[in-house]
């Protein structure tokens, strides 16, 4: 009998953009091949929070879908202080990765409050910064994706950037970081969607989600060709 692992995704009603669903599909598919059973939840507004989390995941949204959640999504912020605290591996891009740092103040000055998980902050910027990106990372080598945000994140000293850019604006357009990382969480502005391009992220969230929960992880070697025909096309295209 397979082992299952469960994947919760935050907020697919209304942070859920440029593709970010297909991070859910690339996580499902990879443990399917590496020989788990994934079980998904989705955690919408009002939602009774899951008991069983393994894995979670969750996309960007328009500022008005980010007021729209912030409510709720304080209401579960011990829940998520807690399986962070515990390791629990998580991806969150764009909007909800603004929305794990203390806050995020849109450009008509509105405060949309954060869960302060991630020491890092939030500014609306006047202009957008939007197109292909490509970092550099130490855990994950090259990582290839598309921004849209005009919020201008900035980092405190308690989080490390997921990585440097290469091509795009990243966090703020102005220090050349992109996304964090602290402890298993990994945050990023790169939509695309993210995974599918990037699998080794998807790896890492896979390894960290079975490791703590079975006690060791063997990989199956997956065929990554498609994946890497699309990060070469990706790769080229111009910002
Ligand atoms: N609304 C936020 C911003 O514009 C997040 C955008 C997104 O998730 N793509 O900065």
């Amino acid at each position: 009998m397979s082992h299952n692992i469960h994947i919760l995704q935050l907020y697919p009603n209304d942070m859920n953009i440029y593709g970010d669903w297909g991070n859910v599909l690339t996580v499902m598919r990879r443990l399917q091949w590496h020989g788990y059973n994934p079980i998904l939840t989705e955690y919408n507004q009002g939602d009774t929070f899951p008991t069983e989390v393994d894995i979670i995941i969750g996309g960007g949204g328009q500022d008005s879908g980010q007021t729209v959640i912030q409510d709720d999504l304080l209401k579960i912020s011990t829940h998520l202080h807690k399986l962070a605290d515990d390791g629990t591996p998580m991806l969150i891009i764009c909007g909800l990765y603004q929305l794990f740092g203390n806050f995020f103040k849109t450009l008509d000055g509105t405060v949309i409050k954060g869960i302060g998980l991630l020491d890092l902050e939030t500014h609306g910027g006047n202009e957008r910064l939007i197109g292909n990106i490509i970092i550099k990372s130490h855990e994950f080598g090259e990582i290839i994706g598309y921004e849209n945000h005009s919020g201008q994140t900035f980092l405190g000293k308690n989080v490390v950037p997921l990585g440097l850019v290469q091509k795009g604006a990243g966090n703020n357009g102005h220090d050349a970081t992109e996304g964090v990382r602290y402890k298993n969480i990994v945050g990023s502005y790169m939509h695309g969607s993210l995974l599918p391009k990037n699998p080794a992220i998807a790896d890492f969230l896979i390894e960290q989600a079975v490791t703590r929960k079975y006690g060791e992880f063997v990989p199956t070697v997956i065929d990554d060709r498609f994946a890497e025909l699309a990060r070469d096309i990706a790769a080229k295209r111009p910002r």
